[in-house]
């Protein structure tokens, strides 16, 4: 299956990406990863991409496009996928529906992970990330539950910043659900629930 994950960020695509990955094997592409990636090792495309991030707005859309156009050629992305963060805008949407018409892989769902704001900003804030495997978790967590490596807050859950990273979802990504629906493909789910319960909508909502 290739899905889309849409949603604000922290309505928990990430930790209903791995979940989906887990059981079912589909390749991981979260865009997000891929830039916190290059900027780890500075490459010159981590230290371009770095600025926006750290001010919560968007990566130029022909960078990212690139990188997801080259990930798509990776032979684990032949038996599904998952976009994690990726289309944000609508260049990004039509970019993405004419790279996957040319690998004659189509879509099968655009799945929109809907969590009110004001949620959003209690869970993004206190959020925290494993240094060393990704795990995502929270303040609550002193070290990793998965593998006991340190936990950090990535620069971009600060208050101001997560306001505005939702200030740019609601301009440049929010629309992208009207675009997904007119495709038929978009399917909802009340992402304000114990992730277990969102996994098991997500399943059902798929027909997995
Ligand atoms: P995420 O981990 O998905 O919340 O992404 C973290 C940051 O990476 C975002 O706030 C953007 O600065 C950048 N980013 C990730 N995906 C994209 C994308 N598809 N388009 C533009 N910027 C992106």
């Amino acid at each position: 299956m290739n899905i889309v994950l849409l949603g604000a960020p922290g309505a928990g695509k990430g930790t209903q990406a791995a979940k989906l990955v887990e059981k079912y094997g589909f390749a991981h592409i979260s865009t997000g990863d891929m830039l916190r990636a290059a900027v780890k090792n500075q490459t010159p495309l981590g230290l371009e991409a770095k600025k926006y991030m750290d001010a919560g707005d968007l990566v130029p859309d022909e960078v990212v496009i690139g990188l997801v156009k080259e990930r798509l050629q990776d032979a684990d992305t032949a038996n599904g996928f998952i976009l994690d963060g990726f289309p944000r805008t609508s260049t990004q949407a039509v970019a993405l529906d004419s790279e996957l018409s040319s690998l004659e892989r189509p879509l099968d769902a655009a799945l929109l992970v809907d969590v009110d704001k004001e949620v959003i900003i209690k869970r993004l804030t206190s959020r925290r990330m494993c240094r060393d495997c990704g795990y995502i978790g929270s303040d609550a967590d002193a070290a990793c539950p998965k593998c006991n490596g340190e936990m950090y807050q990535r620069d971009d859950d600060n208050e101001a910043t997560v306001r505005n990273r939702l200030d740019v979802y609601e301009s440049s990504t929010a629309p992208l659900i009207d675009y997904y629906r007119g495709c038929e493909l978009l399917k909802e789910i009340d992402g304000d629930r114990d992730p277990q319960v969102v996994f098991d909508a997500i399943v059902s909502t798929l027909g997995l």
